[in-house]
């Protein structure tokens, strides 16, 4: 049960309120997010909402029968929408594009990038200064300094940036460097990371870890909104599946089926979901129709020279047939497909 609280409540209003939950048998979690607070019902049994319902200070009251609450589509009528200023938008109506190389090498790759993404009108720049690799004795990342550089150089650009972040040290050193957190695969029940992502008022990219289920994803994401972060992007990127065709297996289904069980923005990967840079376009397309709110992919000014995830980056040539693609794709659906 989802109790949303007025803005003005006052605390005997909200004692009263978990009181009457007691009595019902129902435990209250106190969430206060940027955008509101919220007390979460849970237990067992069934009850009259009106009775909560019509306590002073209950603004809502919804009932969620998914364990997971927040994130779950039930209880909001309008998806969440992120928006990130300057007019990037992510969330329904808009098609979010986020490109760019797996791991930030150098500044003239990142310029060459930045050059790119500004001519195709691209929002949202990707890359890596934080690597998670399955070797240690790989390129693990410039860290802090080669954030604070292409941070810089992507101002210029009024491009807006998406890193990944590892560990809860790094969110306050990155902060005011990036515009999006990244929780890779590794990660998503990472919970004290989910924890500490909760408390800051930026959005977070969640991925789908790679042997996740679609119901750990959306709990991972209850973390992050129960710790009062509401701007949350589900990710799907591949699973590990006994295919070995691939690198992973993309998870088509996953989009569709976030996009129903849950609120939150929908963001499909194609490069890390196939793993072969030939086969980022077809998977990338297939993903709008499923109902991706944007795609994140990997692109290179010479993707056979990249320093990490080579086989699966593209080229810039291709990179824009694809950005083309992806608009009449959105376009084409959104005209005729959606009900
Ligand atoms: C990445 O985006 O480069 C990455 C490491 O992704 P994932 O966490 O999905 O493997
Ligand atoms: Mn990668």
């Amino acid at each position: 049960m989802i109790i949303q609280l007025k803005q003005h409540i006052s605390s005997d209003e909200r004692s009263q309120i978990q009181e009457e939950l007691g009595k019902i048998g129902y435990k209250a979690n106190k969430v206060k997010t940027q955008f509101g607070e919220y007390l979460i019902g849970v237990g067992k049994g069934a009850f009259d909402p009106r009775k909560i319902g019509v306590l002073p200070g209950v603004k809502d009251i919804h009932i969620v029968t998914d364990s997971y609450q927040l994130s779950s589509r039930k209880w909001k009528v309008h998806p969440t929408v992120i928006d990130l200023g300057d007019g990037v938008i992510i969330g329904e109506k808009d098609f979010a594009i986020m490109a760019g190389p797996c791991s930030i090498e150098t500044e003239d790759q990142i310029r060459k990038t930045l050059e790119h993404l500004k001519s195709e009108g691209v929002g949202i720049m990707r890359g890596g200064v934080y690597k998670p690799r399955s070797s240690p004795y790989s390129f693990r990342g410039l860290g802090i300094d080669g954030l604070k550089l292409w941070s810089s150089l992507a101002k210029e650009y009024g491009i807006k940036i998406i890193t990944e972040v590892m560990q809860v040290s790094q969110i306050e050193e990155m902060f005011d460097y990036i515009d999006i957190f990244q929780v890779g695969a590794r990660n998503t029940q990472n919970f004290n990371l989910l924890d500490a992502l909760g408390e800051v008022d930026k959005p977070v990219l969640l991925k789908r870890g790679i042997s996740g289920t679609i119901d750990e994803l959306l709990h991972s994401a209850e973390y992050i909104f129960s710790g009062g972060n509401e701007k949350i992007m589900l990710c799907e990127r591949g699973i590990r599946t006994y295919e070995k065709a691939y690198r992973n297996t993309m998870d088509i289904n996953a989009i569709t089926v976030l996009k129903e069980k849950s609120h939150l923005p929908v963001i499909a990967d194609p490069s890390h979901g196939i793993g072969i840079r030939d086969f980022v376009e077809p998977v990338a397309l297939a993903s709008v129709l499923a109902g991706a709110d944007g795609v994140i992919y990997e692109t290179h000014p010479i993707p056979q020279k990249a320093f990490s995830d080579a086989q699966q980056t593209v080229s810039f040539e291709a990179s824009s047939e694809l950005i083309r693609k992806l608009r009449a794709t959105y376009k084409l659906k959104s005209k005729h497909f959606v009900m």
